[in-house]
This record gives C-alpha cells, sequence and structure tokens, in this order.
C-alpha cells in the first residue's frame, strides 16, 4: 500500500487550482498525468526581475521591472501594426508594444492615467525605449509577487510560463515531509539537504549555478532517482532468483556436431558467452543474461548453441523475435544446423494458417518440437509447452520488458538469454537494468574485411551515382537510404520514390524499393530479389535498420547523413560488411553541416566498434536524449543527467546492493522510508515482490 502521506502527490493534475481539462491535456503531455510528475520537471534557466531601475538606467537587453505611469494608447489602424501603449516615469518615456493585441484587453490591463508594474526585456528601436510583450503587468500593491527571481521552465505549445510555475509551485507545496531513505552517513558526507528542502531549492535558483548538475540539491534529487531504479531492479532480481529456478546440464553432444558442421570456428567471445550461458543453466538459480553484440557479430549462432543445451538436456528452447522476418531470417539460420544435429525446429507467428499453428501448438504442448522461433505469437496464451527451460528473446534495438516476462512465465524457472544489437554505453546499462549479467560479442567474424566509410557533399551525388554504375558492373549489391527528412511519412516516401524513379532510369530492372507502408508479403517479396541477386540496387527507407541479411551486399549509401543519429547510422552501415567481399559505405550530407553533426561523421569514419560509437553517442547527445527515446525502452530518467551525475549511479548500485543484503524485505525504518521513495518514482512493481509489501 502506497503511504497515506503521498495521496496529495498521486492525484490527477487537473486537482491543481487553475487546472482545468484543457490545460490538464498540456500539462499532463508536458510532465506526465500526475502531480508528482511535475515535481521532476526543473526549471532551466532563471530569471532575475529584482533589477527596478528607471526607465533612463534601464540597460538594452537586460531583464527589469519597471513602475510606470500608462499615458496612451495608440490602437494601429492596419492588423499588421503593432499596438502601443506609451508609458514614462520621472526619467523619460517608454513604449510598450504588442502584437495582435486586443484593444479592450489591453485597455482594462493598462488604464491610462493608472500606474502600473512592469517586467521584460528592455529594448530599443528607432531610438526609443521599448517593451515587446511584457512578462507582468501588474498594479502597484502587487509589485513584491513580481519583485523575484523566477524560475523557467520547459513548455509545450498552449502553456504559458506562468501557468507552468503556478502547477509546478502548488505541487511542490504538497509534498510532504517525508522520513529521509538515504544512508544517513552517506547524506551527512555529501551535505544535502532533506528531500523536501531539495525540492523546494531545485524549484528556487537563483543564479544559474543553482542549475546545474552539481548543486546539492540537484544532486540529491538525482541520487533519489537512482536509488530508486537501482534498489526496484535489484529487489526484481533478488525476487526471481529466491524463485525456485532449475539445473539445465548438456552433455555437449548436439553442440559437438553442429561445431563439426560449421565451416568456421566461433570467436573467442562466442566461446566466452555460450561458456557463461552454459554455467548460468547448470546453476539452480534463474539466468537472466543480456547478449550484447553488433549486428553480424554472430549473436543467433551463439543463440542456437545456448538452445541446443536445453535440447542435450531433453527440454525445450525458444527464440522469440520483434518481427516476422527477422522470426524467418533466425529460422533460416538455425534450421540446416538444427538438421545437422537431428533436433527438431518449428516456426510459430501470427500469419501461419489456423491449422499449421494448431499442429505446432499441439507439437510445443507434447514435446515433440524440441526449437520453436517466433514472434510475439509464442507468448500468446494458448502457447503451452512441454518442458520450456530456455527463453531467447532478441530485442535488436527495443526492450520490451513486458514481453520478456510474458515468455518466461510460460513455464516456471525458464532461464532467459536477451540478445541485443544496441550496444549500450555501460553507464546507461547500470542505469536501467543494475548489475545485469551481460556477455559481450566483441569481435567479428573471421574473414570480415573492414568497410571503407566515405563522407561526400550532396553536391556530388552524381559521382555517387556514376560510381554506384561501376560497381553494379562488378556485380555488387547496393542498398541505398533515403532519411526521414520531414515529419510526414507521405513527403519522405516521395522523396524515396523519386530517387527510386530516377536509379531505375539509369539502371532499368535492376532497382527495387522498399518501404514501411508496403505490405508484409510484398516486403519480403522485394527483399528476397534482393536477397537472390535479381535485383541489384535496393533504396529504402529506414525500414531496413531493423535486422535485414543479404551477406552479398557489399555498398550502402546514405543520403542526408547528417540527420540521421550515430546509433542509426551504424545499425545501417551494420548491413553491408557481413561477407567476404570489400564493402564501402558512403555518407552524402547537405552543407552546411553543424558541430555535432560533423563530429557524428567524423566517427564514422574513424571506427566500426559499436560499444565505442555508443560511448560517443552518450557524449555528444547526453543521456537524457538517449534515455529519452521511446524507442530505447530505457527507463526514463528526469532527474539524472548523465554523465555529470555517472559517479552518483556506482554509490546508488553499492548502496541498493547493501540494503537488499541486510533488509531485503524493506522492513527496517528505513526500509520502511525506502518503499516511500520507490512509489514516488513509480517502481511499485518492485515494491510488490517483497513479502510484506
Ligand atoms: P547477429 O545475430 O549478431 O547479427 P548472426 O548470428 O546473424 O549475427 O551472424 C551473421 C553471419 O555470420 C551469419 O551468416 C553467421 O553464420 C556468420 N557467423 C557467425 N559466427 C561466425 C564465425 N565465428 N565465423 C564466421 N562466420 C560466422
Ligand atoms: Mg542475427
Amino acid at each position: 500500500m502506497r503511504p497515506q502521506s503521498l495521496t496529495p502527490l498521486f492525484a490527477q493534475v487537473t486537482s491543481l487550482p487553475g487546472i482545468g481539462p484543457r490545460l490538464g491535456k498540456l500539462v499532463e503531455r508536458l510532465t506526465g498525468p500526475l502531480v508528482v510528475d511535475l515535481l521532476w520537471h526543473l526549471p532551466f534557466a532563471v530569471i532575475d526581475r529584482r533589477n527596478a531601475p528607471e526607465i533612463a538606467r534601464a540597460q538594452e537587453g537586460e531583464v527589469a521591472t519597471l513602475t510606470l505611469a500608462v499615458e496612451q494608447h495608440l490602437v494601429p489602424r492596419t492588423p499588421r501594426q503593432p499596438y502601443r501603449v506609451w508609458c514614462a516615469d520621472q526619467s523619460g518615456r517608454l513604449c510598450l508594444t504588442f502584437f495582435n493585441g486586443r484593444e479592450d484587453y489591453l485597455k482594462k490591463l493598462l488604464p491610462t492615467g493608472e500606474t502600473r508594474v512592469v517586467s521584460g526585456r528592455v529594448e530599443t528601436y528607432q531610438g526609443e525605449v521599448q517593451m515587446t510583450h511584457p512578462d507582468h503587468i501588474v498594479p502597484l500593491d502587487q509589485r513584491d509577487s513580481i519583485l523575484r527571481v523566477e524560475p523557467v521552465y520547459g513548455l509545450t505549445a498552449g502553456l504559458t510560463q506562468r501557468v507552468v510555475q503556478k502547477a509546478i509551485e502548488t505541487a511542490v507545496a504538497r509534498a510532504p515531509d517525508l522520513p529521509e531513505w538515504q544512508d544517513p552517513a552517506y547524506l551527512a558526507g555529501q551535505r544535502w539537504p532533506g528531500w523536501k528542502s531539495a525540492l523546494e531549492q531545485a524549484h528556487a535558483p537563483t543564479e544559474a549555478a543553482d542549475l546545474l548538475p552539481q548543486h546539492p540539491a540537484r544532486a540529491r534529487l538525482a541520487f533519489d532517482e537512482l536509488l530508486a531504479s537501482q534498489l526496484a531492479v535489484a529487489l526484481v532480481r533478488h525476487h526471481n532468483r529466491s524463485l525456485a529456478g532449475r539445473s539445465t546440464k548438456g552433455d555437449g553432444r548436439l553442440r559437438k556436431q553442429v561445431l563439426a558442421s560449421l565451416p568456421f570456428d566461433l570467436t573467442s567471445s562466442q566461446k566466452a558467452a555460450i561458456a557463461e550461458i552454459a554455467a548460468d543453466l547448470a546453476k539452480p538459480e534463474r539466468m537472466v543474461r543480456l547478449l550484447q553484440g553488433d549486428v553480424g557479430s554472430g549473436k543467433t549462432l551463439v543463440a542456437f548453441l545456448a538452445m541446443l543445451i536445453a535440447a542435450e538436456a531433453g527440454a525445450q528452447a525458444a527464440l522469440m523475435a520483434p518481427t516476422e522476418l527477422l522470426a524467418r531470417q533466425h529460422l533460416a539460420t538455425i534450421a540446416p544446423l538444427a538438421e545437422a544435429a537431428g533436433v527438431t525446429v518449428a516456426l510459430l507467428t501470427g500469419r501461419d494458417g489456423q491449422r499449421l499453428k494448431k499442429a505446432t501448438r499441439a507439437a510445443l504442448a507434447d514435446g515433440s518440437v524440441q526449437l520453436v522461433v517466433g514472434t510475439h505469437a509464442l507468448v500468446q496464451e494458448d502457447v503451452e509447452f512441454a518442458d520450456l527451460a530456455l527463453a531467447v528473446v532478441d530485442e535488436q534495438h527495443r526492450f520490451g520488458v513486458h514481453q520478456r516476462m510474458a515468455l518466461s512465465s510460460k513455464s516456471h524457472a525458464v532461464d532467459l538469454l536477451v540478445m541485443t544489437a544496441t550496444p549500450i554505453p555501460r553507464t546507461l546499462m547500470l542505469a536501467a537494468y543494475g548489475d545485469l549479467d551481460v556477455s559481450k560479442l566483441t569481435e567479428k567474424p573471421a574473414g570480415r574485411q573492414p568497410i571503407d566509410t566515405r563522407t561526400i557533399p550532396l553536391e556530388r551525388i552524381d559521382e555517387v551515382v556514376d560510381a554506384v554504375g561501376r560497381m553494379l558492373a562488378t556485380e555488387a549489391r547496393v542498398y541505398w537510404v533515403c532519411p526521414l527528412i520531414e515529419e510526414s511519412e507521405e513527403v519522405d516516401l516521395a522523396n524515396a520514390e523519386e530517387r527510386f524513379r530516377e536509379l531505375r532510369a539509369r539502371f532499368p530492372d535492376k532497382v527495387g524499393l522498399i518501404h514501411g507502408r508496403m505490405k508484409g508479403p510484398e516486403r519480403e517479396a522485394t527483399m528476397a530479389a534482393f536477397a537472390d541477386g535479381r535485383l541489384s540496387v535496393l533504396v529504402a527507407t529506414t525500414v531496413i535498420e531493423v535486422g535485414v541479411d543479404v551477406p552479398a551486399a557489399t555498398v550502402m549509401v546514405i543520403e542526408h547523413a547528417e540527420r540521421f543519429g550515430l546509433a542509426q547510422l551504424h545499425q545501417l552501415r551494420g548491413r553491408v560488411g557481413r561477407g567476404r567481399a570489400k564493402s564501402t559505405c558512403l555518407l552524402l550530407y547537405a552543407q552546411p553541416l553543424g558541430e555535432t553533426a560533423k563530429a557524428r561523421l567524423a566517427i564514422m569514419r574513424e571506427t566500426e566498434d559499436g560499444f565505442r560509437i555508443a560511448e560517443e553517442d552518450l557524449r555528444l547527445r547526453g543521456a537524457g536524449e538517449l534515455l529519452g527515446t521511446r524507442q530505447s525502452g530505457l527507463p526514463d530518467m528526469r532527474l539524472v543527467d548523465f554523465p555529470a551525475h555517472a559517479d552518483l549511479l556506482e554509490a546508488a548500485r553499492d548502496d541498493a546492493r547493501l540494503v537488499i543484503d541486510r533488509d531485503p524485505d524493506l522492513e527496517s525504518p528505513r526500509g520502511e522510508a525506502l518503499r516511500a521513495l520507490l512509489y514516488l518514482f513509480r517502481r511499485d512493481d518492485a515494491v510488490r515482490t517483497l513479502r510484506a509489501g
């Protein structure tokens, strides 16, 4: 049960005065649906309105709060002209300027002959002192209410600074004083304020330095957020470990057969990964392990060998892919190898016919199928396994915690292996998963050659087309990626279609087009034509980013490469360089290049190492953006600022570990306080794992 004291924070934002249904929707879009969400929306700037000079001493460009006598309204004759109001003090005159100003409203706000206090940025225009759209206009008796330092918040269209400031002020005032959840010695060492006081300070900066991540109030709040997430992850893991696991030991017989049938040796990181997985499977505890490696590093093979361990032990294993295409691709890799070992493999996807699905389900339920590859059709309720020992989830780019859980709940004590092609920087990894066990594939399989990556200005596109022509003469296969430029899919599609038509005119019968709007079968037909060489150029929107495997493709052209993020460029480039032939990646960019885009392209030329690229990406973008992207599926951090708070992360992890060692059910007084912390950051999932939760 959530502590009673938190109830006011878990009310809807519309419970705040002044926030009706209309503003409520906007506030929800900005921060979230609940009052507590407003607490985490920290200001990004301060405005000091304590500067209150006379007009003659007001400096151009500075924010000033002036006390003015209203002299004259100049109502515009045409709607194009601004509405102007002349004001004065004893030192001089100033003009207030409003575009699209409404006469009745402004006459009420600024009655001629009266005194008003006005705050805003001072400008000069044609030799006159003026102020355009002042931030505040109040009667003299409210002067003190604006003569202060104001926090400035990020907004969304339709919301004003005033509304957001007021809402947040009320939310902060509603925050209760909560028992301290941090370790007292650590807190004292850091000289941090208590939670409530930190919250108040973070929302009441008085100078720019108060906005820095190192400020005690901000650091404290960041640590709270990190502690909540580390503790939540640790609790869930502790809970999973305490559940009965199973020990799965293979005799190596099937693996030996498969390895003997391969025309290559495993890389040493593949060998290490399999050894780690085998050791986990053999332990009586539940395995939750992440298998990380670039596209083409050989994850599927590792996963398959892990699945064979289950088969050797007389149990079953399942591999779940995010798309139909990928499921089929995995099957294509796995099926011949399984045959070599005499192991039965089935495919289960949503697109199979009812009869086939029913037969496959029956075979899974009676154990006659040992391994299964599929899409999320695998986690439907009517799918049962005779004895599922290992679930492998290929997440490519996304981290879908729910489906992962659903698959591992298909049988008790299922061990879980999660594959991802997204190299995640260590810091973010730790933030999202705590001490998750990770196996990394760091080498490329032998025989792969480095990809020749070049950056070329878009003006030289004709030369690029000529070069593609020469490559086609040598049977090369070429991806040509058109980016998302406009927000609208139609426009992007139009761009790709135009490029398609141009290239087809130049290379008749050789060019295909795929995009996200195409129906599955049509897309697969085009892919197949490209894979077997009937088409040699494949124009694509970014749909090919996810897991397309055509080892014969050796050229990747990316138009407007400056618009892509590093991770995306890296994923796209990973589509070539998969065979033995030498590959090329041409990054076409529009000039002028911004600093960040320039840095991104330079890194692409410099390295193919996905882990290094991920670290650089973090450095260039900041974690807020990396974490914020819904795509990544990583939990959203609102108060943490990486890399500035990276060392707090380690401390939070260590602290969470200590707590779990000493008080795994959070029953001590500090444990009670920590429960409130978990609720505050919506980690109810973790609280639910507690016996007395
Ligand atoms: P990932 O799943 O990491 O993208 P895959 O497992 O699909 O990579 O492997 C890509 C290709 O490399 C496949 O054709 C696979 O057979 C091949 N491969 C895997 N391991 C090796 C290796 N050790 N040596 C050579 N080729 C390999
Ligand atoms: Mg693969």
